[in-house]
């Protein structure tokens, strides 16, 4: 009899088994005959032929006996009974045991074994029916004889354990049998059904998915070429929706926006709320939110783009391409912020304007004077009823651009009131570290400032804000002179002029007589501004002589300059007047840039008061006081008369405000004048603080200084002696026209002007 070990497979009396031939090799069994009896021992677990012991059997086997070997081996048992197995014994060659047949209960009739049967295969066929390989099963469950039939050739199928399998075999009634292979059965239907819904599920919900998408992508194809034919239709919402798309927005912002979008969509058009959901959409759809890449710069070209568009201003040029080429070294599109600093028309606001051309970016230029309201910088909140973006992402916006060049124009204009401070909104935009995350309230979201160029402008760094001062590098404008304003009309402000006003060149010619006399009797500036006013003026009176047919092409002359503008507008005369005693020249520097100033002293009879007029700041009544004490030092003898009289200090116009040391050798220089009763020349000025004892210290502003002078037709000029170095910061054409004197002492300056 052979012996052969099974593993996790259900065999039952009646059926007929088949195995193949070489499982008879691998349990060490030469051959095998027909008519040869085979018992099948139920393994454990799964087991090597050489490592088998007794104990890996249950003690229940089943017997049978081979009934056909096809030629190819494969070998036909028919299965008879179930055997009790005792005595177990394994060796290399055999396995041998002593087997009893186990009786089993017939406790079933034939005829309800059929009618389960047949409700078996009936359940079967109705499962098959549901798959493709259906048609196939369906052949072998009508072949199907037995029950015992039906779980042999499907044990591999079911999902049971081995001792699961073995318990089938185990059970001695018949009827309990048949129950418990019903449940195994009908299990296993379920089980496939509900995994066979799972999976159509599963499928069906991908197949959702990228149904879904697909209607999506064609609804958009479609609804895109609708809106390409009635462009009037677009919806806002759909607009926005499409300008979002579009956008390149980063996450946070696209969340804000399409939480807004919602809101727009469940108010409808005939809410209240709608113009401001629409306003915030437009305004955040409208912003650029891609980067820019970085464009090389090129340096020659950049240089040459600002020569071209402005006359002189070397240093500030010269700084403005060193920081061009820091910023391309270092692969930026922003860098130091620059501030040019100076009197209004020194073109400060234009030249901000060439960066942006030589770099190839766009251009805003945002003004701060007068703001007092932080939000004015960094917007409402939008809860606040009008709320609108600050000027700065407004002026982003307006660029089109995330990276253009803004000019903060007059920073030194901000003020602070109860409504928050607008230099700290300032300092966090042009702060590298925060800008890249800077939040506008009624954004209410980032953008990121950090490609922006900023440049700033002011008239004086004196009003701005130490913290914001330290952000940026005062870049100085100091004005232009006389031959410098010459080269700006001819080259710049003349050709503008005619051009904006349609005029040929041909038609109208200025002289460069007449010129210079506009710049030198119809102006008193340190930057160009008036003389562009002038050149306008000049050039409409000219136009409406032209447009009438009066004369076909015009030349100004000096002559005519009077005629066109009228009688000359500008004092030099009375400056060089002889003047009395008590009243001398000074220099000034203000925001307008250099200005020179009269100190005015007289004395009436009273008691030794003293009354300073003129709007003078602290520090400068403060000179008074140094002046009077000198002068008293000085010249005792002299001095007496103060002591009778009244002293009145007043400096003309008294109602612009003046504040600053550097009148204290002017006041020390006209109460020498008044109490000596000597006058001083008019040729003369000065500038320079004044110690009590006499020393005469460094002022600033210099070169502003002497180009005021200079204009104003002054000859000489006193200068603090530690002031000298800065005369290279002087135009060459002005320390020409003057005659400048270095000064230590005041005594100096008196024993030369007092006489
Ligand atoms: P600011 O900002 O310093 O007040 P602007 O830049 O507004 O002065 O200049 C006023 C006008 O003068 C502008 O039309 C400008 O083009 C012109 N301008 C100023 N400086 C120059 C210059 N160096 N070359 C050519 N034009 C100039």
């Amino acid at each position: 009899m052979i012996t052969l070990p099974i593993y996790d497979m259900v065999i039952l009396p009646g059926v007929n088994f088949y195995f193949k031939k070489e499982i008879l090799q691998k349990m060490h069994i030469a051959t095998a005959n027909t008519e040869e009896d085979v018992m099948f021992l139920m393994l454990r677990t799964e087991q090597e032929r050489d490592k088998m012991k007794p104990d890996d059997f249950y003690p229940i086997g089943i017997t049978g006996k081979i009934e056909s070997i096809d030629d190819e081996g494969n070998i036909s048992v028919k299965v008879k009974d179930r055997v009790d197995i005792s005595d177990i014994e394994v060796t290399s060659e055999q396995i041998s045991v002593t087997a009893s047949t186990r009786p089993g209960k017939a406790d079933i009739s034939e005829d309800e074994v059929i009618d389960k049967l047949d409700q078996i295969r009936d359940r079967m066929l109705q499962f098959a029916q549901g798959f493709q390989w259906g048609v196939w099963a369906k052949g072998f469950i009508l072949h199907w004889k037995s029950i015992n039939e039906i779980v042999c050739a499907m044990s591999g199928y079911f999902n049971l354990a081995n001792d699961e399998k073995y318990a089938i075999l185990e059970v001695d009634s018949e009827r309990q049998r048949i129950e418990l292979i019903e449940k195994v059965i009908y299990e296993f239907i379920e089980m496939s059904k509900i995994r066979d819904e799972a999976v159509t599920a599963q499928k069906e919900t991908h197949e959702q998915v990228y149904r879904e998408s697909a209607i999506k992508k064609q609804i958009d194809f479609l609804q895109k070429q609708l809106d390409e034919m009635h462009p009037e239709n677009v919806s806002d919402v759909r607009k926005f929706e499409n300008r979002l798309n579009a956008s390149g927005m980063n996450p946070e912002a696209r969340k804000e926006a399409d939480k807004v979008l919602n809101r727009m969509k469940q108010e409808g058009k005939n809410s209240h709320e709608y113009g401001i959901l629409y306003d915030y959409m437009d305004f955040i759809t409208s912003l650029s939110w891609k980067k820019e890449d970085a464009v090389d710069v090129n340096l020659s070209e950049a240089e040459e783009i600002l020569n071209e568009q402005h006359y002189g201003l070397k240093k500030a040029k010269d700084r403005i391409i060193q920081q061009m080429a820091v910023m391309g070294l270092n692969k930026k599109q922003s860098g130091s912020i620059l501030l040019f600093v100076g009197a209004p028309g020194t073109g400060k606001t234009s030249i901000g304007q060439s960066i942006a051309k030589a770099l190839h970016r766009e251009y805003v230029r945002i003004s701060l004077g007068g703001i007092r309201d932080e939000a004015e910088i960094r917007g409402h909140r939008r809860t606040y009823v009008g709320a609108m973006p600050g000027r700065l992402m407004e002026g982003v916006k307006r660029s089109g651009t995330s990276n253009p060049v803004i000019v903060l124009d007059e920073v030194d204009k901000l003020s602070k009131d109860y409504s928050g401070d607008p230099a700290s909104a300032l300092l966090e935009v042009l702060d590298p570290e925060q800008n890249s995350n800077f939040t506008d309230h009624y954004m209410n979201v980032p953008y990121d400032l950090s490609d922006v160029l900023f440049v700033c402008t002011a008239n004086s760094i004196d009003t701005i804000p130490e913290p914001l001062l330290n952000r940026m590098e005062v870049i100085p404008f100091p004005g232009y002179t006389a031959i410098e304003k010459f080269q700006i009309a001819k080259k710049h402000l003349i050709p503008k002029t005619l051009m904006n006003m349609g005029i040929k060149a041909q038609h109208l010619k200025i002289t460069d007589d007449a010129l210079r006399k506009i710049i030198d009797d119809y102006t008193m500036e340190a930057g160009v501004r008036g003389l562009k006013k002038q050149i306008d003026n000049l050039s409409r009176y000219a136009a409406v002589k032209l447009v009438k047919g009066e004369h076909k092409s015009i030349t100004v002359n000096e002559k005519k300059v009077s005629e066109y503008l009228g009688r000359k507008a500008m004092r030099h005369e009375s400056i060089l007047e002889k003047k009395m005693p008590g009243v001398v020249t000074g220099l000034a520097w203000t925001r307008a840039g250099g200005d020179i100033l009269f100190i005015e002293t007289s004395l009436s009879k009273g008691t030794g008061k003293v009354v300073i007029t003129g709007q003078l700041g602290d520090v400068m009544k403060e000179s008074a006081q140094i002046a009077i004490s000198l002068v008293k030092s000085m010249f005792p003898k002299e001095a007496e008369i103060l002591a009778e009289s009244d002293l009145h200090i007043h400096v003309p116009s008294g109602a612009v405000p003046k504040d600053g040391p550097s009148a204290g050798i002017t006041l020390v220089t006209a109460l020498s004048s008044l109490v000596m009763g000597k006058t001083v020349s008019p040729e003369y000025a000065m500038t320079g603080e004044v110690s009590l004892r006499g020393k005469i210290m460094p002022i600033g502003g210099l070169p502003e200084k002497l180009m005021a002078a200079q204009r104003a037709g002054i000859r000489k000029v006193f200068i603090p002696f530690d002031n000298v170095d800065d005369l290279e910061e002087v135009a060459k054409e002005v320390k020409d026209k003057l005659e400048i004197i270095p000064v230590k002492e005041v005594r100096e300056v008196l024993k030369q002007v007092v006489k």
